[in-house]
Order: C-alpha cells, then sequence, then structure tokens
C-alpha cells in the first residue's frame, strides 16, 4: 500500500523573515479590484498592492521600495486560490452556475469545465457531426433568433430536448472550415454540444 508523502501546509515561521512571517500570520483583508491590483486591509491601514507593477503604497515600499508584508500576503493569497490572480475575476458560471476564477475579459464567465474557445472541437449531440466553435454568445437560446429561419434557436425543430435558457454557441462544421475559407457559421444550444479533445479528430 503506498502511503501519502508528508508536507507541511505552511512554511516553518522559525526560517523566514520578518516581513514573511507578519505577511503569514497578521490580521490582514485582501479584496481583488480588477487590473491586477488588490486592496488590503491592515489593522492600521488600508494599502493598494498593484501585482504586475511590483508596487504596494505603504511606506515600506515608498520608502524602502521593499517586498513588504501587502505584498507578500496577495501572493499567498493568490497561491491558496483565496483570490483571483491578476488577469482573472470570481464569477458564476454563466453554465453551470459552479463559482470559479474566470479570465477578467471574458464575456460570457465559464468555469473551467464549462470553457469552450475559438477553435475548440465539438460533437453535435444530434448528428453526431464534428463543428469547430467559433464563440459563447451571453444569449439564452429562447432569446437568440436565427436570421435564415426568424425563429429563435430553442424553437428550431431540433433543439426541443434542449433547455431553452441555454447558452447560444456559434460554430462551424469542420468538413465546411477544411473546404471553405468563409464557411457558414451555425448556432447551437449550448448543452447540443460535446466537447472533444482535439487529438480525437481525425479525417
Ligand atoms: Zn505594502
Ligand atoms: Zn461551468
Amino acid at each position: 500500500m503506498s502511503r501519502a508523502s508528508k508536507t507541511a501546509l505552511a512554511p516553518d515561521l522559525r526560517d523566514c523573515d520578518e516581513r514573511t512571517v507578519r505577511a503569514w500570520t497578521e490580521p490582514m483583508a485582501v479584496t481583488p479590484l480588477g487590473g491586477g491590483c488588490y486592496r488590503v486591509d491592515t489593522d492600521a491601514d488600508t494599502y493598494t498592492v498593484d501585482v504586475p507593477g511590483h508596487r504596494c503604497t505603504c511606506p515600506d515600499y515608498h520608502f524602502r521600495h521593499a517586498h513588504c508584508k501587502h505584498r507578500r500576503r496577495v501572493a499567498i493569497e493568490i497561491t491558496q486560490g483565496r483570490v483571483p490572480a491578476p488577469g482573472q475575476r470570481r464569477a458564476d458560471c454563466a453554465h453551470c452556475g459552479h463559482e470559479s476564477f474566470v479570465p477578467e475579459t471574458a464575456d460570457v464567465p465559464l468555469c473551467a469545465d464549462c470553457r469552450l474557445d475559438d477553435g475548440d472541437v465539438a460533437v453535435d449531440r444530434e448528428t453526431a457531426d464534428t463543428l469547430v466553435v467559433r464563440r459563447v454568445l451571453p444569449d439564452r437560446a429562447d432569446e437568440y433568433v436565427i436570421e435564415a429561419t426568424g425563429r429563435s434557436v430553442a424553437a428550431h425543430d431540433t433543439n426541443e430536448d434542449y433547455p431553452a435558457d441555454d447558452l447560444v454557441v456559434e460554430a462551424v462544421y469542420l468538413g465546411d472550415q477544411l473546404r471553405n475559407d468563409d464557411p457558414r457559421v451555425y448556432a447551437f444550444p449550448y448543452s447540443r454540444l460535446r466537447q472533444v479533445e482535439d487529438a480525437a479528430v481525425v479525417d
């Protein structure tokens, strides 16, 4: 029987310098402000840490350019998943509702399990056709109207088994994409597509 290896869950503070000890042990509240900046509230004051800029508004940074306890605390909280990393934000997944960190710029917040990016390959559960995803829209399937038919995605004959409030995914048929520089884009209810690993596609 294999045994789990022994590991420490926090650094040995006896070996750490004072700023690191304080970063781990002092009560602080870290609030993401977006753009890689975080507000850090301590018992004494409130400062702003700019992670990409490697800056803090505290005197320790201002006068000594120190890697101050606030910058260390923000790094600890990012590493532990307590706050989003720069470029990410906390959001409920627009498909499954699960809370996670998503790219700050994402129009439609999707968790790691539900994320569909431009170029991802998916299979149409109705026809088994292979599709290449273009984008996920925030629109509901019963609100997005297909121009060619004048009806919503949800009202389309073959989509009746999928939730009316599904997100809409725009995709092209892989065969079209291989033959045509400008393949026609189709709209699908999110649940109709099954994501596959790119490696599984052979033509
Ligand atoms: Zn600081
Ligand atoms: Zn999700």
